[in-house]
């Protein structure tokens, strides 16, 4: 009998204990890692790019977009740019074992920062594992995704003009346009349920004039700093 009480209080105890950490990870994360660490979600031409410009300037944050490293791998000619400029002209998606690579070396090159913001990965339920596992590895978290919501069409039209003026190949032609946003709903919008379970999802509405949305973001970030 006294046996069977103890196993039962100190089940109880290691329940609460594990309820405690789990509620500390979770949800007061901020309270006891004040880092900053954003994955800045949305489909091709949400505007991710232009709304981290933007946040890392605000915020002092380290910008961690894979569409911009393999940008300069391609420019360069390297050997992973030249074999990632044949998947991204189609608008496929690069193997999540390069882009995981990618990020886990820019992780270990700023230890010092107050935050990243992830744009562009992570773009499947992998990438979004694999992050979790390197942060966790170093202590940190990620703190919220802030998912952009713009409607197929504005898409088109935002991608369309930005080839216009860009030498990305990727942008100029309607029909990789709109392979990159079916790889999007086929492979990247589910990562959306990976932070929602986690309870670090939020949606932002991405229509509209760019200083509007980034105010949308700020007070996203707002909100949840005041928690
Ligand atoms: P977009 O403006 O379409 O969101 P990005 O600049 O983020 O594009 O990326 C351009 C291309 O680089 C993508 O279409 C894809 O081929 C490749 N890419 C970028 N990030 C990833 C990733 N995390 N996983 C796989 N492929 C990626």
């Amino acid at each position: 009998m006294i046996i069977e009480t103890r196993w039962i209080i100190s089940t109880i105890r290691m329940l609460l204990g594990r309820y405690y950490n789990w509620k500390l990870l979770i949800h007061d994360n901020h309270k006891i890692n004040p880092m900053l660490n954003i994955v800045l979600f949305g489909p091709p031409g949400a505007g991710k790019g232009t709304q981290s410009e933007k946040l890392i300037e605000k915020y002092s944050l380290k910008h961690l977009s894979t569409g911009d490293i393999l940008r300069a791998a391609i420019q360069k000619q390297t050997p992973l740019g030249l074999e990632a400029k044949r998947i991204i002209d189609k608008g496929e998606l690069v193997p999540d074992e390069t882009v995981i690579g990618l990020i886990a070396k820019e992780l270990d090159a700023n230890k010092n920062v107050k935050g990243f913001i992830f744009d562009g990965f992570p773009r499947t339920t992998l990438q979004a594992q694999k992050l979790d596992e390197m942060l966790t590895s170093k202590g940190i978290a990620i703190t919220m995704m802030m998912a952009l919501v713009v409607d197929h069409q504005e898409l088109v039209k935002r991608l369309l003009n930005r080839g216009l003026i860009s030498a990305r190949s990727d942008d100029q032609n309607v029909d990789i346009i709109e392979n990159r946003i079916k790889v999007y709903n086929d492979y990247t919008k589910v990562v959306a349920d990976y932070y929602k379970e986690q309870n670090k999802y939020k949606a932002v509405d991405g229509m509209g004039e760019i200083d509007e949305i980034f105010e949308r973001l700020c007070t996203t970030i707002k909100e949840y700093q005041k928690d």
